[in-house]
């Protein structure tokens, strides 16, 4: 086959090569459920962050950074399973998951479309992008336009829903008066589109290949042991004049070639190429010289038993149930609400007789809490209420009021709190009383 010899040209064998079958479809399908998982996510109340609280919504529960052993749980158990996919994978989860080159990967297919195979959008060689003659039409022009704002607009509302309850993100879409009175966020939403456009219409697999941290910190975890393309250069032959994985590679890698440090996000498309073109190519038989390995030696078929799963992944496994253990030990021991006693500043009589009950409710769900005091006789304190309401997670505070009749001495003083929801708690004051002074 020369290089302008299309696969598409060639007769077709009936020899049929698994790789280029299931990868890219399959690629394609992960990639799509990653992208519904990071929208579902914040929708469904699993994780958000609340920056007015400073935490994180998890499920309905308002979680504290000083609820730590669930903060530390979670992301030392999410860490040590990026770690695990690096020490299997390699860098799959950048190629197969990752929405950026998702994004990026629609866009080249777009703009491939709409202007010719060899109009990249931005080229760090500095070469101009070359359009197509015969798509040099305005009409392309505007439905790339069309074509890449809508997925940066899409893109740049997933940023927000981390930030905002659906109810703001459904207010903020519908141009309520609610969501007009707080305007930062469409201020917010345009900064956001303005990133994500620039990213899908220039820069796309650029910041994957040279910016993203992710990647450097991935690659911190590099073992020659972790999946990569393997080239069959026995076969060497087959290349002659043949450059299909190469110009397949959305990274500018050349597969036949692959150092350590490339880049590879092990998204397969070379593999597929390259079969593809064995499959149809009627100088060429067998399956493709690209294949996928794990280690130097050994390829993935049937090398992946158990003992060589815990062998590659001991260390993050260990982090991994470390992790699971603390965050569920945080959850076996959260608490839905908190409260804390304070004396307020001293009277002019330089006594304390004001204490502030701070209230924290922190489930997204209505309840009571009620508030007791035990040590003294009601008609030694007031309570400015005696029950505090909440519709959703929030905080209240209520004034314990000590009477300065109060006779002289030590007070130990106790206050009850209880809610609606199951949970209980008290907090102990000493109390000093000078006796009987008047209180201005
Ligand atoms: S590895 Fe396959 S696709 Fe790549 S140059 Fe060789 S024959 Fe062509
Ligand atoms: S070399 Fe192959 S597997 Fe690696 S990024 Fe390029 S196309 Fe994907």
């Amino acid at each position: 086959m020369t290089t302008h010899e299309s696969p598409k040209q060639m007769p077709v064998q009936p020899e049929h090569v698994a790789g280029a079958r299931f990868l890219h479809p399959a690629r394609r399908m992960v990639q799509y459920i990653s992208l519904l998982i990071i929208i579902v996510i914040p929708l469904s109340g699993l994780f958000r962050i609340d920056m007015e609280m400073g935490g994180v919504i998890m499920l309905d529960h308002q979680v504290w950074f000083s609820d730590i052993t669930i903060v530390l749980g979670m992301w030392l158990f999410l860490a040590s399973l990026l770690m695990i996919s690096y020490a299997m994978v390699g860098s799959a989860f950048c190629g197969w998951m990752c929405p950026q080159n998702t994004a990026s990967e629609f866009a080249n297919m777009l703009t491939r479309k709409l202007l010719g195979r060899r109009a990249n959008m931005m080229d760090l060689s500095g070469d101009k992008m070359q359009v197509s003659v015969r798509r040099q039409s305005s009409l392309n022009y505007i439905l790339l336009a069309i074509g890449l704002i809508v997925p940066a607009a899409l893109y740049a509302l997933i940023p927000l829903l981390y930030f905002n309850p659906p109810s703001v993100i459904w207010s903020f879409l519908t141009f309520s008066e609610v969501a007009r009175q707080t305007g930062s966020l469409y201020w917010i939403y345009l900064i956001f589109l303005a990133l994500f456009l620039i990213d899908i219409a220039a820069v796309r697999h650029l910041l994957c290949k040279n910016f993203c941290f992710y990647r450097v910190w991935q690659q911190s975890f590099q073992s020659s042991e972790s999946l990569r393309v393997a080239y069959d250069k026995q076969r060497s032959d087959d290349c002659a004049d043949c450059h299909f994985c190469a110009d397949a590679c959305f990274l500018d890698i050349d597969p036949r070639q692959i150092q350590a440090f490339d880049g590879c996000v092990n998204c397969g498309e070379c593999v597929t190429a390259c079969d593809v073109l064995h499959n149809k190519s009627k100088k060429r038989s067998g399956a493709g010289l690209l294949t996928f390995m794990h280690g130097s030696h050994q390829p993935l078929a049937g090398t992946t038993p158990l003992a060589a799963f815990f062998k590659r992944t001991k260390k993050p496994l260990l982090a991994t149930l470390a992790g699971a253990l603390l965050f569920a030990t945080g959850v076996l021991t959260y608490q839905t609400d908190d409260f804390s006693v304070y004396h307020i500043a001293e009277g002019s009589s330089g006594q304390v007789l004001d204490y502030r009950i701070n209230i924290a409710h922190k489930l997204l769900h209505p309840t009571t809490v009620r508030l007791r005091v035990e040590g003294l006789n009601s008609s030694e304190y007031q309570l400015d209420r005696d029950a505090v309401h909440f519709d959703t997670a929030g905080r209240a505070d209520v004034v314990l009021h000590i009477k300065p009749s109060l006779s002289k001495g030590l007070h130990r003083i106790r206050v009850l709190a209880s809610a609606d929801d199951g949970w209980s708690g008290h907090f102990d004051v000493t109390h000093f009383s000078q006796g009987k002074v008047m209180d201005n």
